[in-house]
């Protein structure tokens, strides 16, 4: 095994910032084979991630974590994506029921500690359970988004889940986002029109007013503090470092010292 850390990844992320998500995308495909998935939580930019997916006719994964108290429109829109587009969508589901967990553990996301800890066993652990399968796996946060993700790499780290991460979308402006949906009529979580601008589950996620940040909806009943769930390596404080081992092979190939593949 060798070791691949975010340092390493300099170069390359310095030519990806002139990479269009298509030629991103491609890249990824290419360079992992069956060894690359996406991940959507069947928000906007998820959706579009789906879409460049579908017309670009690549075979990768879309994977999507089913917490079990997703808004149903969340869980339509999967359906939806799936039949429409001709994605392959894969469901991954925490181990126990959310009423099985609250018998066992009460009900978590009321407090600060619990919310962490419910995240964790509905969203970290069903993708955790995958690892190993993936070399790359594929998100759709934007800069855009602000917050910590103001400064999303577009190819990162993902310790965690001893992947990369790549984020293809890194670079999309919201009106570029807005462009690209009307253009192609892409598949929205209608959630999205009636004042959520991101979306998780059911119990932590409320409408945002138009003067609020962005992710002011989510776990808007804990206050500033729970913002981000951990399912992303690079929302949490050190979460991209130090590195990943993947095979020597790999990572030559990665880092262009075995072929000649680059975009
Ligand atoms: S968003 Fe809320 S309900 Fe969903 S996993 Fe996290 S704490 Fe639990």
């Amino acid at each position: 095994m060798a070791k691949l850390s975010q340092a390493d990844l300099t170069e390359l992320n310095r030519n990806f910032e002139e990479r269009t998500p298509e030629e991103l995308l491609r890249w990824a495909t290419e360079m992992f084979g069956t060894r690359v998935a996406a991940i959507s939580a069947m928000q906007m930019a998820g959706s579009v991630l789906c879409h460049i997916i579908s017309r670009q006719k690549l075979a990768l994964p879309v994977l999507f974590v089913d917490t079990g108290v997703n808004f149903q429109e969340t869980l339509d829109t999967r359906d939806r994506i799936a039949a429409e587009y001709g994605v392959e969508v894969r469901t991954l589901v925490p181990s126990m029921s959310m009423e099985e967990q609250t018998r066992e553990l009460g009900v978590l996301y009321l407090t600060p500690d619990g919310q962490e800890r419910c995240c964790h066993l509905r969203k970290t652990l069903p993708l955790a359970r995958t690892k190993g399968q993936f070399d790359c796996l594929v998100s759709s946060l934007r800069r855009a988004e602000g917050g910590k993700r103001d400064n999303v790499p577009i190819l990162s780290v993902d310790p965690p889940m001893n992947s990369l991460r790549l984020n293809p979308l890194a670079n999309l402006k919201d009106d570029e986002m807005d462009a690209y949906i009307a253009t192609h009529n892409v598949i929205i979580n209608p959630l999205h029109y009636q004042g959520y601008s991101t979306i998780g589950c059911n119990r932590c996620t409320t409408p945002v007013l138009p003067n609020e940040p962005k992710r002011a909806g989510r776990w808007r009943h804990l206050g500033p503090w729970a913002m981000y769930c951990g399912i992303n390596a690079t929302d949490v404080d050190g979460g991209i470092s130090p590195s990943i081992d993947l095979s020597q092979e790999v990572v030559d190939r990665i880092l262009g010292r075995s072929t000649d593949f680059t975009i």
